[in-house]
């Protein structure tokens, strides 16, 4: 008996050691899960190969890139990446791919806003953003920070050249909503035919952002902060 008493208090003991020690505690001031390193990463990956973040545009050579957060050219007003580049999970840059051969037999290929964001870069967003409706709340994270997120718009393929839609991308305006119809009719097919093919293929838009699109089963990724340049 004596021998069950020391081994709870010593249970006791050590549970109160970790509830006290920063080091041992969550990683981030949300309590959230987050892999924020190459090591965790591959373990992921050797868990569950659909982990893997793919770099799109060597996965779907005719995508279009157009990493905003790489420039000034965004809402921030500032550089968030350091590289120019985009990535999904695996399952993710395999429907892009479906979408892609698709859009091609139309004329339409896909342009590529974002994809994966560290998680880092959304706790950035959020202290700046003067709506925060248009940004993840840092407490639960992005569908971004999962790999599970993409921002997108259609071109053609001949010319490169964006379709028209009812807003900029990024733009805090009402008619970036996807529900909005006080549009010409052209802006509202273009729109509808590029949410179309996204359900279709395992995508949903957010209600306030006709470029935005999550992969049903996001729930299934972990949060990541890991930074372009060490994928
Ligand atoms: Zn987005």
């Amino acid at each position: 008996m004596k021998k069950y008493i020391t081994l709870f208090s010593l249970l006791f003991w050590v549970s109160i050691a970790f509830a006290q020690n920063p080091a041992i505690t969550p990683q981030n001031p949300f309590g959230l899960e987050i892999i924020n390193s190459m090591d965790a990463y591959k373990e992921a990956i050797a868990n569950n190969p659909n982990n893997e973040l793919v770099d799109l545009k060597k996965f779907i050579p005719s995508i279009v890139l157009d990493v905003r957060y790489a420039t000034k050219n965004n809402f921030m007003k500032q550089v968030m990446y350091k590289q120019a580049r985009a990535f999904a999970r695996k399952p993710v840059a395999e429907s892009l791919k479906r979408i892609q051969a698709e859009l091609a037999k139309h004329g339409y290929g896909i342009k590529v806003f974002d994809g994966y964001r560290p998680y880092t870069i959304t706790r950035a967003f959020y202290d700046k953003a003067s709506d925060k409706n248009f940004v993840a709340n840092p407490a639960k994270g992005s569908k971004h920070n999962r790999g599970c997120a993409v921002d997108i718009t259609l071109i053609y393929l001949d010319t490169k050249k964006e379709l028209a839609m009812p807003t900029p991308y990024d733009s805090f305006e009402a008619a970036a909503s996807p529900g909005y119809n006080n549009l010409a009719p052209e802006i509202i097919k273009n729109r509808d035919f590029l949410i179309d093919i996204m359900h279709k293929h395992g995508f949903r838009v957010i209600n306030n952002e006709w470029w935005h699109f999550d992969f049903v089963g996001w729930q299934n990724y972990t949060l990541m902060d890991v930074p372009f340049e060490k994928l």
